[in-house]
């Protein structure tokens, strides 16, 4: 399995113009995205922006209202599910409960018309990539969430598809579970050489698995980068309040971001006490909302005289050294070279 014959990655795809619209009402609109072969793909963004069904379309679940779909250069957009290679994974596994494990695996196969002794060895080599070899006569009820996960990637990886899709694939595990399951998707992924487009409304997982995040809203992508580019350049305040860890602060004329742990607090009687290297800091009166323990620090939330709110991330030293309490005035402050300009404005 692994790489394609000659080593090439697989699994590049590209949506032209894709909108999808649900009896006039538009669900996809005017999507234009390009997933470089071998790829970790994820569609982040809010309940009801059109993740899933991005996906969908990709599948051949949904057939696009308008626009094209290529897959590996070959133009998808009419083919039914089976004749595209892309395989979804669902999200609630929907196993086959009187089949085994190794039979379950090996459905897709049988569908195909492929020889038992053929199918049942190709379902075997499937339960050794994701570590399943021991389960391999077990019924699904005789599993663990995690374990029926994993045979649900065997039975989608079994058709060696280009594109592995997967919707919300950790939204039903437990915090400790999700993290395991989440390393051995990117392992499962760089092993292959295939791509993964992976649906989450979970800023922390795509950031932690993508290559290319693609973060939508309303329909349309907001922004697409490498995780490091949307955290460290939000073009619009959508994007750095979704991607979290920042402030975004209307200055009037314009809109900026500035990291939370990149926004300092003092008390207001305290200002006097700004150093000589904290001249030319922007400022913003506010009163303490919160202090909530964050294991590597304090997050202290903020509330200015506009009524905007504000967080600062501050370490345990500076926070304790601040001495600030909940109902305090406070100073908020930054370097202006800390300031991420925004698109936009602040809404
Ligand atoms: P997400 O996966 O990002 O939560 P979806 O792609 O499921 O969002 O939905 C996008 C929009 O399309 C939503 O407004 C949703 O209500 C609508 N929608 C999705 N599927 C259908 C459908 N089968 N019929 C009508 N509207 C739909
Ligand atoms: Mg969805």
């Amino acid at each position: 399995m692994a790489l394609g014959e000659d080593g090439e990655a697989r699994g590049k795809v590209e949506f032209v113009r894709v909108s999808k619209a649900y009896d006039g009402a538009i669900a996809v609109h005017d999507v234009d995205l390009r997933i470089p072969a071998g790829c970790y793909c994820c569609l982040l963004g809010p309940s009801g922006c059109g993740k899933s069904t991005s996906l969908r379309m990709l599948a051949g679940h949904e057939i696009a209202t308008s626009g094209d779909i290529l897959l590996d250069d070959r133009n998808v957009t009419l083919l039914p599910p089976a004749r595209r290679s892309t395989s979804m994974m669902f999200q609630s596994y929907a196993l086959f409960p009187h089949l085994t494990v190794a039979e379950n695996v090996a459905f897709a196969l049988r569908m195909r018309g492929v020889g038992k002794a053929e199918r049942l060895g190709r379902a075997r080599e499937m339960l050794k990539l994701v570590d399943l070899s021991a389960l391999s006569e077990r019924r699904p009820a005789q599993l663990s969430g995690g374990q029926q996960q994993r045979v649900a990637l065997a039975r989608a990886l079994i058709t060696s598809p280009s594109v592995l899709l997967l919707d919300e694939p950790l939204s039903a595990l437990d915090p400790f579970l999700r993290l395991r399951v989440r390393a051995e998707l990117k392992r499962l992924q760089k092993a292959l050489g295939i791509s993964f487009v992976h649906v989450t409304h979970s800023q922390d997982e795509a950031l932690a698995l993508s290559d290319l995040v693609v973060l939508m809203n309303a329909g349309r992508i907001e922004q697409q980068g490498t995780a490091e580019d949307l955290f460290s350049r939000p073009r619009t305040a959508f994007v750095a309040r979704f991607i979290g860890a920042h402030n975004v602060i209307d200055l009037g004329d314009r809109a900026v971001a500035v990291r939370t742990d990149r926004t300092a607090v003092l008390p207001a009687s305290g200002v006097s006490r700004f150093a000589d290297g904290d001249v030319g800091r922007m400022a913003r009166p506010a009163v303490v909302r919160a202090v909530e323990y964050a294991g590597t620090g304090f997050a202290v939330h903020l509330v200015d005289e506009g009524g905007a709110e504000l967080s600062a991330l501050m370490s345990e030293g500076d926070f304790h050294r601040a001495a600030i309490g909940e109902g305090e005035s406070v100073v908020a402050s930054w370097a202006p070279a800390d300031a991420h300009a925004l698109e936009g404005g602040a809404i």
